[in-house]
């Protein structure tokens, strides 16, 4: 028997749910086919229809009048409007001792873009210059701490783009940052990396390696690259250094599957975001990769009961 019809026949059959409310999403169902392709069980669980049972020593989930304790792995795919249910319920199952492919701690860290930036500065992965303030009394000398206008400023509970302004001037900076001010909004105000030129990388890490990344090049006299906001996707070459930091970024949020996104600066690569559940759809396309079944491999090597780093303690 050659090797491998051998690691065929070894493989594990294993029962492996996705934690999703919409199973006819792109990503949910490029997850479910990949499993089942390799011979895997999969299901697709709402979170929001999970409840709970905390009692002493027992962790439990019932799922529309039925308990769920079938599970070697769980894949979750959590919208960031339900973040706070949504990782309660996949804590229960890292209690129940279920391989989670990203944990409930590193998912909370991700959704909030201030605190992954203090992380990530911590362990000196390259960042763009970014300044924090409450009070519109320090918004003057913060424009001049992170270099002067032009500064791009984002309002922390934002995504896709929405929410991310470039002001050109300093008078300009200093209207919209008051103007959020004025809202209670919560905002971070960035150098602008023009040279980026209206572009980013998107790294598609899983485990510790870069398995797919795709650049996004803005609409003309768009400087966000987002696809929702008309952005193109095309392939691209990593430098070891965009592969090294994207790796890394990953690794200090705890993400084992992470969508690293990057701008080139003249300062080296710099990360603007990482996301904890990066879609299949962008970069299966524009790579042609098999992208869900990097996911599913990576799945079968390390789903073994408690295997967390955490188990359900953050
Ligand atoms: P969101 O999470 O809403 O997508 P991002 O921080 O990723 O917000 O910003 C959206 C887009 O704006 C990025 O994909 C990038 O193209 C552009 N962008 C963000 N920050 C900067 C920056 N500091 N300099 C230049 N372009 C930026």
């Amino acid at each position: 028997m050659n090797t491998k019809s051998a690691a065929t026949t070894e493989r594990r059959k294993l029962s492996i749910g996705i934690l999703s409310r919409g199973p006819s999403l792109y990503s949910t169902r490029r997850l479910v086919e990949a499993g089942r392709e390799r011979g895997h069980t999969m299901r697709v669980i709402n979170p929001l229809r999970c409840y709970m049972n905390i009692a002493a020593h027992r962790p439990e989930i019932h799922y529309r009048g039925e308990k769920l304790d079938e599970f070697d792995a769980i894949i979750p795919r959590i919208g960031a409007s339900i973040t706070f249910y949504g990782t309660a319920v996949l804590r229960q199952f890292e209690m129940m001792g279920v391989f989670p492919v990203n944990e409930s701690v590193a998912i909370t860290r991700s959704r909030d873009k201030l605190r992954s930036l203090q992380l990530l500065s911590r362990r000196g992965v390259g960042l763009p210059v970014t300044g924090f303030a409450h009070s519109p009394d320090d918004v003057r000398d913060m424009i001049g701490m992170v270099g002067g206008a032009p500064v791009v400023i984002k309002l922390l509970e934002g995504t896709q783009g929405i929410g991310v302004v470039l002001a050109e001037t300093p008078k300009a900076a200093e209207s919209v940052i008051e103007a959020f001010m004025g809202l209670k909004a919560n905002i971070l105000v960035q150098e602008f990396i023009e040279e980026a030129g209206g572009a980013d990388v998107r790294c598609f890490v899983v485990g510790d390696r870069v398995i797919a990344a795709m650049k996004r090049q803005a609409a003309d006299g768009e400087f966000r690259s987002n696809l929702h906001r008309g952005g193109q996707a095309m392939v691209i070459k990593l430098t070891p250094e965009e592969r090294a930091t994207a790796v890394r970024a990953a690794k200090v949020m705890g993400l084992n599957v992470a969508g690293v996104d990057i701008l080139r600066s003249n300062h080296g690569p710099v990360i603007i975001e990482v996301n904890s559940s990066p879609g299949l759809e962008g970069i299966e396309a524009a790579t042609g990769h098999n992208v869900a079944g990097v996911i599913m491999k990576f799945i079968e090597k390390k789903a073994r009961p408690h295997n967390t780093r955490t188990k359900g303690k953050g």
